[in-house]
């Protein structure tokens, strides 16, 4: 769990007096990862810098690499004597799982794809801080980093992961784009529904995913003024984000992810792409997310799949079909009988 969490509107100025004592020396730096969409914008000004801290501006056109972590990494060690203070993420889930795994791979050997996986990490990571800017994905409260590396596109799942503190400034999201601000913020609402469906559902899981739900459901259906659903969606976020951590995601992200690895389609989008297309497994879910999807007047796009090679099909499936957790959590133990690679290819056919 995230040890320290501030919440409200304007408490990114808090983030100097937090940073204070966390300082080891004038020698030892403050890293500040921070998506590129704030360079030049009056957030970096905020950026409470000192002494040889240092401000690197990240694209989060792409997602997160394991060569982009080992190449951060190296920068760092080579750029400074000491070990950093720590290191702090600003910006969406892209930037949050750069920050948290730079963080662990500074403390630990070798190259971050190495540390894909459940519990791989021996030491605990430097001093890290993450700071949402977009809200949905529950980045900023999970036990993991997604990275995508050579040969898969898995997480660094461990107990050291997590950041040591998180300030949510519902604020910091205003500049977000209408299609984006619904692409991330229907992760949360299908982290909701794929967790509350699960066999995996346990009570944790269950009380933070109905409560990110309610939320979800106010930002998206009700009728209510935009500072009150910036700071209600950056609630879901973390409680979509708990609840998932308590138990596991489902038939939605288990294909997101085929497309994420073959295509580049990022998180938010392919959660959309997919998740539209399955009635069968989420009648209610999906029923939901067509009004949520008119009301904000989205139109996702189409024919993603269209020009792909068999063979191309083959990788999505196989990756997909990779995702053994998320189907035993979706559809129980037998979930290969009802999950046919014919099954995954008819899903991705209409997308
Ligand atoms: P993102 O970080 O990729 O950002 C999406 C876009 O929004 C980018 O263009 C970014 O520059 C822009 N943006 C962010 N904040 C902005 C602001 N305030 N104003 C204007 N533009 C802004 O988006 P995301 O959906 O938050 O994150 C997706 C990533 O999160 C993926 O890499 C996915 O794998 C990861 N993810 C991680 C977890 C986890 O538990 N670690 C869970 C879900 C998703
Ligand atoms: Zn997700």
């Amino acid at each position: 769990m995230v040890p320290r969490v501030v919440f409200g509107n304007g408490c990114f100025q808090q983030l100097e007096e937090i940073l204070l004592p966390k300082r080891k020396n004038s020698e030892a730096p403050f890293i500040f990862l921070v998506d590129d969409v704030f360079e030049n914008q009056q957030l970096s000004t905020q950026i409470p810098k000192l002494f040889n801290d240092l401000i690197i501006y990240v694209s989060a056109e792409e997602e997160p690499k394991t060569g982009q972590v080992d190449a951060l990494v190296k920068l760092i060690q080579t750029s400074f004597s000491e070990e950093p203070s720590g290191v702090i993420g600003i910006g969406g889930g892209t930037l949050l799982d750069l920050a948290k795994a730079v963080a662990v791979m500074l403390n630990n050997k070798g190259n971050s794809a190495d540390y894909q996986g459940w519990d791989l990490v021996k030491r605990p990571a430097v001093y890290h801080a993450g700071i949402p800017t977009i809200s949905g994905t529950g980045a900023e409260v999970s036990r993991t980093a997604v990275l995508s590396g050579p040969e898969k596109k898995l997480g660094i799942n461990s107990d050291y992961t997590p950041f040591d503190q998180v300030i949510l400034d519902p604020e910091l999201t205003k500049g977000v784009s209408k299609e984006q601000r619904f692409y991330t913020g229907m992760d949360c609402y299908i982290h909701c529904i794929e967790s509350l469906n699960g066999t995996f559902l346990n009570a944790f899981s269950q009380s933070y995913g109905e409560k990110a739900l309610e939320l979800c459901k106010e930002v998206y259906l009700g009728d209510i003024e935009e500072s009150e659903s910036r700071e209600k969606l950056m609630m879901a976020s973390w409680h979509g984000g708990m609840s998932i951590a308590y138990s596991q995601v489902g038939v939605a992200h288990a294909l997101s992810y085929g497309l994420s690895h073959l295509l580049g389609v990022k998180h938010g989008l392919g959660n959309c792409l997919v998740f539209q297309h399955l009635e069968e497994f989420y009648p209610d879910g999906v029923q939901l997310f067509n009004k949520m999807k008119t009301k904000h007047n989205i139109s996702l796009p189409e024919g993603i799949c269209a020009n792909l090679s068999e063979s191309d099909f083959d990788i999505m499936i196989n990756v997909a079909l990779g995702m053994t957790p998320l189907w035993e959590n979706a559809l129980g133990k037998n979930w290969k009988t009802v999950m046919t690679p014919e099954k995954v290819k008819s899903i991705y056919k209409k997308i």
